[in-house]
């Protein structure tokens, strides 16, 4: 057996929601040694023990709660949320050596308050992660429930953060293991394959998982009778064209004859076009002003988009990205807003 109270060691933290000391327990992972690694990072250690466990600090006075690191990042806004939703709210004790239902008890409180902050989908989906592996490691039935609400998590931050913790890339592969584990081979291939598409040589450790991880999607497919047609698995050579041929199966079926063809477009009207399910977000420096800063965080916290501006440039650029770029034909700034204006108002 482990010997838990040499593995931790404790500090003094300061926390950044009600300005008090509290303590905190790290874990000497060095002195661990490593018994096994699944597929969605989940590692176990000889002897049972979970660093994990330790992962979430707990305020023991006003009960803020954030994984570690991270836990100091709050901001002036965030603050006044998480004073709201933690007045009258319980403070879990979870101090000290944390067996299975104290790691249980941090992680539903540091999930309280990223929901009470309006955090980033991507923190909330991390939690919900090693909840699930909480589960997995005593082999009960609540890993399947925790794995979806990671799995919706990881797709809405793939979608709309494009700052966090994690790669895209990373991210990717991720929501394809996620959704192999559910039984959605369908999207476990077609995210295994964009990151096979869109790795770079750097990445060719994750390439390699995903190349594994997508024949094991086919296979248990297969075995499932869930009728995913057989395609080529993406071989070390042509990575590329083989993952196009394994998205191809991947697909929809085209739309039948059958099915009702959507409205005409007025006349004069571009149809708006159709935009991929999957959009991978680009990280892009732009200047904007600074009352156009302030403006994009103001909205971006009255409206909880998980307080992150980049929403909010996006939905703007979405709202204008159907007119076709001829018809902006503009000498300066204000003449282009003109025009966008006027295009929107469909003039
Ligand atoms: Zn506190």
């Amino acid at each position: 057996m482990v010997e838990t109270e040499k593995l931790l060691y404790r500090l003094e933290t300061l926390c950044p929601v009600c300005g008090r000391k509290f303590p905190v327990w790290k874990v000497r992972k060095s002195a661990l040694p490593v018994e096994g690694r699944d597929a969605d990072f989940y590692v176990r250690y000889e002897g049972g023990f979970d660093p994990s466990f330790y992962s979430v600090w707990v305020c023991a006075y006003c009960g803020y709660a954030a994984g570690d690191p991270g836990f100091a990042e709050v901001s002036q806004a965030e603050r006044k949320l998480l004073g709201d939703a933690l007045k009258g709210h319980p403070v879990p004790d979870v101090a000290g050596e944390r067996d299975f239902i104290k790691a249980l008890a941090a992680y539903d409180q540091a999930i309280f308050c990223t929901q009470a902050r309006r955090g980033r989908a991507g923190a909330l989906a991390s939690l919900y992660l090693k909840t699930a592996w909480a589960h997995r490691a005593r082999g009960d039935q609540g890993e399947r429930e925790y794995l979806e609400k990671a799995l919706d998590a990881y797709r809405t931050a793939f979608q709309t953060e494009s700052e966090g913790r994690m790669s895209p890339l990373m991210m990717a592969y991720l929501i394809g293991e996620l959704s192999r584990r559910i039984g959605n081979y369908k999207d476990a291939v077609q995210y295994f394959s964009m990151v096979i598409k869109d790795g770079t040589d750097k990445d060719q450790n994750i390439i390699n998982l995903a190349r594994e991880q997508w024949r094991l999607s086919r296979d248990e497919a297969q075995q499932a009778g869930a009728g995913q047609p057989a395609a080529p698995a993406p071989a070390a050579g042509s990575a590329a064209t083989e993952a196009a041929a394994a998205l191809q199966t991947a697909a929809p079926p085209p739309a039948s004859a059958a099915e009702p063809t959507p409205p005409s477009p007025p006349a004069g009207v571009a149809p708006p076009k159709v935009r991929p399910a999957v959009r991978k977000p680009i990280h892009m420096g732009v200047f904007l002003y600074s009352d156009q800063v302030q403006w994009v965080k103001e909205v971006a916290t009255v409206a909880g988009l998980a307080l992150d501006p980049s929403v909010v440039i996006r939905a703007l650029v979405e709202l204008a990205q159907d007119i076709p770029p001829e018809q902006l034909s503009a000498a300066g700034e204000e003449e282009l807003a003109q025009l966008i204006l006027k295009s929107l108002k469909g003039g």
